[in-house]
């Protein structure tokens, strides 16, 4: 059985190739891609910025399909047919190893034996996909094909929103109203009454971030930023900051917005060698609290029980569908931030 696929032969080039799909293992499923997000990780694999990487590697870890064969041995719950969404990040648990000491301490996103369809094997930038069948999660009848392939992102949103305990009075700085800035606002629009301030410098995703119900919107090429901070929040500074973009300058941001008692997520993804300075002495007399967040662990139901239950919707998110013929165009695109390009789908 042949693939079509688009295969990141080394940084900067893609080829579309036919190749053969291998025989799957007894524990795998194989999965006919439906929709497959385009992620910032997919674009630092474009360029060659993630260290671990080994190419040639066929991206793509934000799908959802229909399963198409099924191994011998896969959990009896799931059949050929069935709408699923998946998990790319795999475990001591999804290669039927022994668990390792992260995976024994339940924090399998540091699995030592780690690896993610579409990152380090083969994902879902082509027609079919190799997976684990203990990756992969039934889609809830109501929620469309198209909506299930965020649950990936959506489930990393939540894994970094679960950390900060956010409550009700909270006010909530977003930096950056991409894919993941306006993810990260649907979530609070659709789950707490916090007030949510989003600065973003492309016009159109600032239209969106207001249509989607930011109440503070801010243009941070034009806009004072700090005086906006301080007049939203009686001088004090926000509670929040969630930092969506994986800069210096704007981690600086999140940490110099925050009140006493604030807390800052670092949510971007930034260069490896990227540094800041701290001031210690405030995070001590301040109480402030950074946070990391690595991908998803424990959140993909929850994700696609947002979607089912209509809590949020990433439709309006979507600025363009497209093959896999033109990723390497839409990545030019979007690095050279052009307006109108939000989240990107491929339909490959
Ligand atoms: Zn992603
Ligand atoms: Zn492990």
């Amino acid at each position: 059985m042949l693939n079509n696929v688009a295969l990141f032969v080394e940084p900067k080039n893609i080829s579309l190739q036919t190749i053969d799909i291998p025989e799957i293992k007894e524990t795998d499923i194989l999965v006919k891609t439906a929709y497959c997000g385009l992620c910032g990780t997919d674009i630092h694999l474009f360029d060659g910025n993630i260290p671990f990487v080994n190419y040639p590697i066929v991206p793509g870890h934000e799908f959802s399909g229909e399963i198409i064969k099924i191994g011998s041995k896969v959990r009896n719950d799931l059949q050929i047919g069935d709408r699923v969404a998946v998990d790319p990040n795999l475990s001591c648990k999804d290669f039927q190893k022994k668990k390792c000491y992260y995976c024994m301490k339940d924090r399998k996103h540091f699995c030592l034996a780690w690896e993610a369809i579409g990152v380090t094997l083969n994902g879902a930038f082509a027609e079919y996909v190799i997976c684990p069948s203990t990756v992969a999660f039934k889609i809830p009848e109501n929620v469309s094909l198209r909506a299930a392939a965020f649950m990936e992102p959506l489930a990393c949103c939540l894994h970094g929103l679960n950390k900060l305990e956010i409550t009700q009075s909270d006010v909530v700085f977003i930096i950056g109203g991409g894919p993941i800035g306006l993810l990260m606002l649907s979530i609070l629009k659709g789950t707490t009454s916090c007030k949510t301030i989003v600065s973003e410098p492309i016009n159109s995703r600032r239209n969106l971030a207001k249509k989607l119900g930011a109440d503070v919107i801010i243009n941070p090429l034009n806009d004072e930023v700090f005086p906006i901070l301080k007049s939203e929040t009686f001088d004090a500074g926000v509670d929040i900051a969630i930092e969506c973009v994986g800069s210096i300058v704007t981690a600086k941001q999140a940490l110099d917005s925050l009140n006493k008692g604030g807390k800052a997520l670092v949510f971007g993804v930034a260069d490896p060698l990227s540094t800041i300075n701290l001031d210690i002495h405030r995070l001590y007399s301040n109480e402030i609290s950074i946070f990391g967040s690595f991908t998803n662990p424990k959140t993909n139901m929850k994700a696609l029980d947002l979607l089912s239950k209509e809590i949020l919707t990433p439709i309006p998110l979507i600025s363009h569908e497209i093959q896999t013929n033109k990723i390497e165009e839409t990545i030019s695109l979007v690095k050279s931030h052009a307006d109108n390009m939000n989240k990107i789908l491929i339909k490959p």
